[in-house]
């Protein structure tokens, strides 16, 4: 009997996971891929959609276009996690499995920030940014703060190119000059692993008249007043909030009693939980590294290949290294990108690139590739 492997949420770690098993195993391996929706949306995308370039139907990736040898996708929703028995439950049914990854990413938290639905918008969902775009589009005059609501939090540059992208949208539009950006931030600088990226990243905010704040971070948002409330108490007027809500591993998770606080801890090397034969990769998991694609993306590779060495009855030295490359949108069309290394060294590391016309190739090259290895035919 062909190896069962169960794997839960079909995002960036998933699908690379169910790909790699389906193009090295074929039907020697019985994949069960299971996520409670019916499209797959890149984390990038949603800032296309905020700024009006792209609608969010035309960014949507059909999983109902995943043909693979020996993956079987099911639109079920999971309720439950048995990591003792290698099992889940779903509102269909219940699913055993030889090895059960959960790759479920990291949900959103609103109402640990009161008032920032209520009296804000978040851009972090597909929902949240596609009725931005209304919003945004709209707006022509007063204050905008960008605020992150707690940290860890998704591709940690998303919310400093949102700052850069607003600006181009309101200077597009001939309204920059009647409205005011802020930019509010749990951490130190822009981009703490690499102070050269940072560095880019404030002299853009410098030269476009944003305001910086760092090591802050939004507590709540009231309405009626008009104010945005920070982590030491003061206050700051807005007239539009564009928010990153704080995050938490899925509901399903945390009931599952895989977590440790608040995400599930695991062998930083070969991503295996304290439950043998159940993995946990990409923003679900505490590893060390930024909750991002390219890193649930690598993590992925690594559960992949040991899964493959473990059928083919081989060994493998496959560990996972906490390396990964995040391209950064400058504004006015231009594109930069880190390349990060969080586990080989003393502390994490960022080297550079500054924005270029190759590199906006690279970007794009980055969703088509992936676009194409996870949802196109096997050839
Ligand atoms: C604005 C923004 C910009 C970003 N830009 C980048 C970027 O440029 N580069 C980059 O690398 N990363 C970027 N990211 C981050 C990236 O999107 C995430 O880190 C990445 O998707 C994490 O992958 P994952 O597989 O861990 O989880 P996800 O991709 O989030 O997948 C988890 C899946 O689990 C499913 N799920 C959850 N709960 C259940 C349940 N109970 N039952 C069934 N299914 C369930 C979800 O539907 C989802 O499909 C960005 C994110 C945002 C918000």
């Amino acid at each position: 009997m062909a190896t069962r492997v169960l794997v839960l949420g079909a995002g960036f770690g998933g699908l690379e996971l169910s790909t790699m098993l389906s193009q090295e195993l074929g039907d020697d391996v019985d994949v069960t891929l299971i996520d409670k929706s019916d499209t797959f949306v890149f984390g990038f995308s949603k800032l296309d959609v905020m700024f009006g370039r792209t609608s969010a139907e035309a960014v949507r990736l059909p999983y109902a276009e995943i043909v693979k040898p020996g993956v079987r996708f099911l639109r079920e929703t999971v309720t439950a996690i048995d990591p003792q028995a290698r099992s889940a439950t779903t509102d269909v049914a219940t699913h055993e499995a030889d090895a059960l990854v959960i790759a479920l990413g990291a949900d959103y938290d609103y109402e640990a920030t009161p008032g920032l639905l209520e009296a804000g918008n978040e851009f972090y969902s597909v929902a949240g940014a596609e009725r931005l775009a209304g919003i945004v589009a709209d707006f022509s005059g007063g204050r905008a703060v960008i605020g992150v609501c707690g940290a860890p939090f998704k591709c940690p540059p998303a919310p400093s190119e949102a700052a850069l992208l607003l600006h181009d949208h309101l200077s597009g539009r001939g309204v920059r000059e009647d409205c005011e950006i802020s930019f509010v931030i749990p951490l130190g600088t822009p981009v703490p692993p690499s102070p050269e990226t940072s560095a880019a990243l404030e002299a853009a905010f410098a030269e476009r008249g944003i305001e910086f704040v760092p090591n802050r971070r939004v507590s709540s948002l009231d309405g009626a007043r008009g104010v945005v409330t920070l982590d030491d108490g003061s206050e700051m007027p807005y007239d539009l909030f564009l928010g990153v809500p704080r995050h938490c591993a899925p509901q399903v998770v945390r009931a599952s009693g895989m977590t440790d606080g608040v995400y599930v801890p695991v062998d930083p090397a070969t991503l295996q939980t304290r439950f043998p034969g159940v993995y946990a990769i990409g923003d679900v998991a505490q590893v060390g590294v930024p909750k991002a694609g390219v890193f649930a993306e690598g993590a992925a590779r690594v559960v992949a290949e040991r899964l493959i060495a473990e059928v083919r009855s081989a060994q493998t030295s496959a560990a996972y290294e906490g390396r990964g490359s995040c391209y950064i949108e400058f504004g006015a069309g231009r594109v930069g990108r880190v390349d990060v290394d969080f586990l080989s060294g003393p502390k994490p590391t960022g080297a550079f690139q500054a924005p270029s016309d190759e590199l906006v190739a690279e970007k794009r090259l980055f969703g088509s590739s992936r676009r194409q290895r996870w949802f196109a035919p096997a050839p």
